[in-house]
């Protein structure tokens, strides 16, 4: 582990344990799910052999693993001690002599009920409330080295996009089940340790936002939605999660798909655009939305307009309608409004942003207009 990440791990367990004491949360407990690795470096297995931090406000934390999954853990005694358990013990009775006398605690919204039900048989005092409570605000916050792992997810996912657009990586007469697989295949040359999805919708199916890939054949003429991303591989750490939205047509589209299509490459960047730091979350969604409702398409525009991104690949902030909390320097999140004419055709443009002091930054950079490829 470098000095960075690891500073950079040090800093957030201050800031995790600043925010216990505000919030009156004695002990963390953290399994499965992104709070773990953001705060240890460790990803924890989803086995049924328990592996979780013990972070009290006030204490030493300790991470109990199976002993045979130790070895993988990074060392670091000013994180965490290391509490490795035999085969013949019981890890609740482990954590639970950790936790000790505290009974505010905060357990990861992911763990396993199976871990939780038996941490709540061991520990009937015990309050129990979301790890997210605690991590959630801090981890939208991205700091630099954050920020730079995001970048790179992104640029990966650029370099793919710009492959799809030169026709690179052909459409018509393939299956759009083919083509998924080839963009997260590319997406793996370019980098990425694990493709998380890779949407194709091609003439209709592009009018269904989370439209699953199947064997529909890619015709000349059509729509095609290509919405994917994956984790990118960092030395020291695990991964940050890359999303991308690029809208392709094979053929010259025609009159209605331009028009449609130039509503929301403006509503996109004047979503971009009103990402500025302290205004509220649901700005950029009604930036985005306002003008496609002017362009007389409102009712197609069927989700929020973006979801925060970091070590998950939805996470908070969420720029929707109601969520004022303001914009912060370091919140990193998608702006894809999409316009889906049910039935007929859709689209959709996505770029993952960072706000920052001088204004949003569009970490994706692959070229923004309908493209038109074979
Ligand atoms: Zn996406
Ligand atoms: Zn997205
Ligand atoms: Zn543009």
């Amino acid at each position: 582990m470098t000095f960075d990440a690891r500073a950079a791990r040090v800093a957030r367990s201050e800031r995790v344990r600043a925010r216990m004491r505000e919030t009156g949360v004695e002990a963390l407990l953290l399994s499965l799910g992104a709070d773990l690795p953001w705060l240890s470096g460790y990803e924890a297995m989803p086995l049924e052999r328990l592996t979780m931090l013990v972070l009290p406000a006030d204490g030493e934390a300790t991470m109990v693993v199976p002993r045979l999954e130790a070895p993988r853990v990074p060392e670091d005694a000013d994180l965490f001690r290391l509490r490795p358990w035999e085969e013949t013990e019981d890890p609740v009775a482990v954590v639970a002599g950790l936790v000790g006398s505290r009974t505010r605690l905060a357990v990861s919204d992911r763990a396993w009920s199976a871990h939780l039900l038996a941490l709540q048989a061991e520990l009937p005092r015990a309050r129990w409330s979301a790890a997210s409570s605690v991590t959630s605000e801090l981890r939208a916050v991205k700091d630099p080295a954050e920020v730079a792992a995001l970048r790179a997810a992104a640029r990966a996912a650029d370099r793919v996009a710009a492959q799809l657009q030169a026709g690179d990586l052909p459409l018509v007469g393939r299956t759009e089940a083919e083509v998924s697989r080839e963009l997260g295949d590319r997406l793996k040359a370019e980098g990425h340790s694990r493709v998380n999805f890779a949407i194709v919708g091609s003439g209709p199916n592009s009018a269904s936002p989370h439209h699953e890939p199947g064997p529909r054949v890619i015709g000349e003429g059509e729509v095609v939605v290509c919405d994917f991303g994956g984790v990118l591989a960092i030395d020291d750490g695990p991964g940050y999660c890359s999303d991308i939205t690029r809208t392709v047509v094979t053929g010259d589209p025609s009159a209605e798909v331009s028009e449609l299509y130039a509503v929301l490459h403006e509503a996109q960047s004047r979503g971009v655009g009103a990402a500025v730091v302290g205004r509220p979350c649901s700005s950029v969604d009604a930036a985005a939305r306002s003008v496609i409702d002017a362009a007389g398409l409102g009712e197609w525009f069927i989700h929020r307009t973006g979801h925060g991104i970091g070590l998950e690949e939805h996470e908070d902030p969420y720029l929707v309608e109601g969520n004022d909390a303001p914009l912060a320097a370091g919140h990193a999140f998608s702006v894809e409004p999409g316009i889906y004419l049910a039935g007929r055709f859709g689209a959709r443009l996505e770029d993952i942003v960072v706000a920052t002091a001088s204004g949003p930054e569009a970490l994706n950079v692959a070229d923004h207009h309908l493209a038109v490829v074979g």
